[in-house]
């Protein structure tokens, strides 16, 4: 999990650049005026928005309350498949360097297919289109979200734009290394004693609801192999604890491009300094 370069131009704009994109249909001529009619109230929602935002207290901001059928009017503003959203995809997900990302930033694991809506849009269906709202995100952890977003007056997921997320390391993992060469690990948290509480409170509530370190386990055959190659193509030329310096500076490396406790680095770390695991390589 890593943080996100959020939106920095006129979010209003953005609204009204989907509202401008929308072709006026036959079966609702009056679609378009209608949406236009609520700019007012969309406008002075998203300058909330704006104020909230550069303090990160999204939390406090009420919903305008929109009648039904407004509601109903603003939500079709929103489709992932429409080339604004598209393009807006393409400028979140693109990084300082000109790469790529194309994996879901919550999961690290599934392809980006969606966009999340912070703020949920059944609720505030003014922000169904705010840049700064939205966040790319794969289905399965944009399901696990749902609708439930506050649990009293506190947060339960991480906002990737706003949340620092901490340096310190706070995901572990147990290893089980049996000698049949069956591996099975167990993701955990923890807070070391260094990461205030408030924001570990979040990151655990957000990885329990994405059900984050069990979709972890599930997936660790790809880098348990991954590595195994790794280490075999080298176990010939190099001692082990080379290999074993090598692969923990590869590992340290993807943690920085990819976010301080990548699971896939924190689990080759626990592999190739597990006593047992390394016995296999003799
Ligand atoms: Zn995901």
């Amino acid at each position: 999990m890593k943080n996100l370069r959020h939106y920095t131009d006129d979010a209003f704009e953005f609204h009204k650049d989907v509202l401008k994109s929308k072709k006026t249909t036959i079966a609702d001529p009056t679609y378009k005026d209608r949406v236009k009619r609520l700019e007012n109230a969309v406008q002075s929602q998203f300058s909330v928005y704006d104020n909230n935002f550069v303090q990160n207290t999204l939390e406090d901001i009420e919903s305008h309350g929109h009648t039904a059928s407004e509601k109903s009017d603003l939500l079709k503003l929103y489709s992932y498949k429409i080339s604004v959203i598209k393009k807006l995809k393409a400028k979140l997900t693109t990084t300082a360097t000109n790469r790529i990302i194309s994996t879901c930033p919550n999961c690290t694991i599934s392809e980006i297919n969606s966009f999340d809506h912070y703020l949920p849009k059944e609720e505030f269906p003014e922000f169904v289109v705010n840049p700064k709202n939205l966040f790319p995100s794969c289905t399965t952890c944009n399901g696990y979200k749902s609708t439930t977003w506050l649990k009293g007056d506190k947060r339960l997921f991480l906002n990737l734009y706003l949340d620092h997320l901490p340096e310190e390391q706070y995901l572990f993992v147990k290893l089980k290394v049996e000698t049949d060469s069956v591996i099975t690990a167990k993701f955990y948290l923890q807070n070391t004693g260094t990461i205030a509480s408030d924001i570990f409170e979040i990151i655990e509530s957000h990885y329990e609801r994405l059900r984050l370190l069990q979709r972890f386990s599930e997936n660790i055959n790809e880098v348990v192999t991954s590595l195994e190659n790794t280490i075999n193509s080298f176990i010939d030329k190099l001692p082990i604890a080379k290999i074993r310096e090598a692969v923990i500076e590869k590992s340290n490396k993807d943690k920085l491009a990819f976010g301080h406790n990548y699971w896939k680095s924190i689990l080759e770390i626990a592999l190739v300094t597990d006593v047992e695991y390394l016995k296999r390589f003799n």
